[in-house]
């Protein structure tokens, strides 16, 4: 979707180098062999099918530290945010299915690391609406999917707007002080309101505190926040 033929490949190609060549299953052969019987049936290894989906992650602008870069998973499940994540994730059909979006707030070097978590666990999961298939998922900075509305990638803005089960919207606020015109707000008004009443979820970050936010938007998008499930990782911070 984002990603021309030539980048697609060559996400492809370092997905493969990554989890094919060195996979303890297959060992870079890409298939394993069953036998039934007096049959031998060769199956797709599990590496070759992760390959895959990675690369349309990356397609669906997945920030590739989401997907490649190693972080303490124990830093995460010990903090203060870990057990509500733990448990939006685990929960994440039913809430889904229960229209339940997601408002964390954070420093960039925490938010990854929640966009990370959610992303390698979301990505997995069917769809309950749409058999055998798995949630669509997308990513874009905010400041980004409004520069691609109204330039000639403004289509593959709307793909990414309403075409994904699950969007992850990052740097929620950012857009201010380029802007006081208002207009990125109703964009965002617009952009959430509609992705609700597609029963499509979506998934807010923000490098900002909840007062400041509230301060930033207007009623209709902070009653929308008030609504969301709220992750705040500066919880522990004193100065939030
Ligand atoms: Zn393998």
């Amino acid at each position: 979707m984002l990603l021309s033929e030539e980048e697609f490949k060559e996400n492809e190609i370092f997905f493969k180098n990554k989890f094919v060549k060195s996979c303890d299953i297959c060992h870079g052969r890409g298939s394993t062999i069953k036998e039934y019987g007096d049959y031998e049936v060769s199956t797709t290894c599990s590496c070759v099918k992760k390959a895959k989906l990675y690369t349309e992650l990356i397609d669906y602008g997945i920030p590739k530290k989401y997907l490649v870069a190693k972080y303490n998973i124990d830093e995460i499940k010990n903090s203060s945010y870990g057990e509500d994540l733990k448990n939006y994730t685990v929960n994440f059909v039913e809430n889904y299915q229960n229209s339940v979006n997601l408002f964390v707030l954070g420093y960039s070097n925490v938010i990854w690391k929640v966009g990370s978590f959610l992303v390698r666990h979301i990505s997995k999961l069917q769809n309950p609406d749409f058999p055998k298939s798995r949630f669509k998922i997308g990513y874009s900075l905010f400041s980004d999917i409004l520069k691609m509305s109204f330039d000639d990638r403004a289509a593959t803005a709307n793909n990414l707007l309403y075409k994904t089960d699950v969007l992850i919207i990052d740097g929620i606020g950012s857009e201010f002080g380029r802007n006081d015109n208002k207009f990125s707000q109703r964009f965002l008004e617009n952009t959430i309101k509609k992705r609700d009443n597609d029963c499509k979820l979506t998934i807010m970050f923000t490098n900002f505190s909840m007062c400041t936010v509230k301060e930033m938007y207007d009623n209709e998008v902070c009653n929308f926040i008030d609504n969301c499930k709220i992750i705040n990782t500066f919880k522990d911070d004193k100065t939030f």
